[in-house]
């Protein structure tokens, strides 16, 4: 039997692969035709320079537009692409609704049971409040992932986004297995989806979909090129997901509130998730304090990060 390239390091990475387990295939909830108009869409005025105040909205198009100013409000270093792409996410406001993985299923036409962004309830200690825990991938600045990669298909772009190209992934899961977050996905079966386009490959859209390749939330950047938000962050109907560029030093939400990015998270104790491991990730949270919403009910096994099934 002759062995291409592929095969072979298929075959060698196959007992790691084997390792990590399967996923339930369960159908899809096409939510995608909600996202747009669901959400009040910004954009700033040109003569905006230094205020990020100046929105307005968008008459046609729907979805929700990213409010640039023309200049940083503060002198900040930005890559060559001029973007450093950042998100935060507020776990005061976030109430579960999971209505970002759902928007996220529906833009990616995610295969079955795969969840970009993934909502866990959460519970630091027997005396806390449950909260609810958004993640999708963390766009690690020193990506464990990409170090791992035989075939280099998944990288790290100069604007922070840490990409995916699956059409050159053979499917060896070693990725997977370096991500402390648990934040890819394995497409174990042909992805059948339906109402997905008949279109070629669009590493930017993360689709179609092919069976025996690793997938994950890569922040949206056809979106973005369009000077929208992450479907996620457009989504969230508590506003609780900020998205926008390091350097300008300003993020924006669903619900058109642009906020400086260092005193969101200056002022809110924000912090990065397993910041000790050294990956540098490019999303912050907020802790949760003073929520908006009740608080879930004490779950009997609390669940935990570390718990969930990819
Ligand atoms: S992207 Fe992941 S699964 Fe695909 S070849 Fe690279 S390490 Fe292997
Ligand atoms: S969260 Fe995981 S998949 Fe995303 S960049 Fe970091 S190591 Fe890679």
């Amino acid at each position: 039997m002759r062995l291409t390239r592929r095969s072979f390091l298929t075959s060698l990475a196959a007992v790691a692969a084997a390792l990590s387990g399967s996923r339930a295939v369960a159908p899809l909830a096409r939510w995608r035709r909600g996202v747009k108009g669901a959400v009040p869409a910004l954009v700033a005025r040109p003569e905006g320079v230094h205020s990020l105040a100046h929105l307005e909205a968008v008459p046609a198009g729907g979805g929700v537009a990213l409010a640039f100013a023309a200049k940083p409000p503060r002198a900040e270093p930005a890559a060559a692409s001029g973007r450093r792409w950042v998100m935060v996410i507020d776990l005061a406001r976030c109430d579960g609704c999971r209505e970002c993985t759902r928007a996220c299923q529906a833009m990616h036409f995610l295969p079955g049971g795969q969840e970009w962004i993934r909502v866990y309830e959460m519970r630091d200690h027997e005396l806390g409040a449950p909260y609810w825990l958004p993640r999708p991938c963390m766009q690690c600045d020193n990506p464990p992932c990409v170090k791992v990669c035989p075939v280099s298909a998944t990288w790290k772009r100069e604007d922070g986004i840490v990409m995916q190209d699956t059409s050159r992934c053979i499917g060896c899961r070693f990725c997977m297995a370096a991500c402390p977050y648990q934040a890819r996905s394995f497409n174990w079966v042909d992805p059948e989806v339906p109402g997905m386009p008949d279109e070629p490959y669009a590493m930017e859209w993360n689709r179609v979909h092919r069976r025996g390749t690793t997938e994950k939330c890569i922040f949206c950047p056809a979106l973005l090129a369009e000077g929208r938000l992450p479907a996620c962050a457009a989504a969230c109907p508590m506003g609780a997901i900020y998205f926008g560029d390091q350097g300008e030093d300003a993020v924006t939400n669903s619900q058109g509130e642009t906020v400086r990015l260092s005193e969101l998270v200056a002022a809110n104790a924000g912090y990065r998730l397993l910041e000790e491991l050294g990956t540098e990730p490019r999303v912050y949270y907020l802790p949760p304090r003073r929520p908006l919403y009740p608080p879930p009910p004490p779950a009997t096994e609390p669940a935990s990060a570390g718990e969930a099934r990819r």
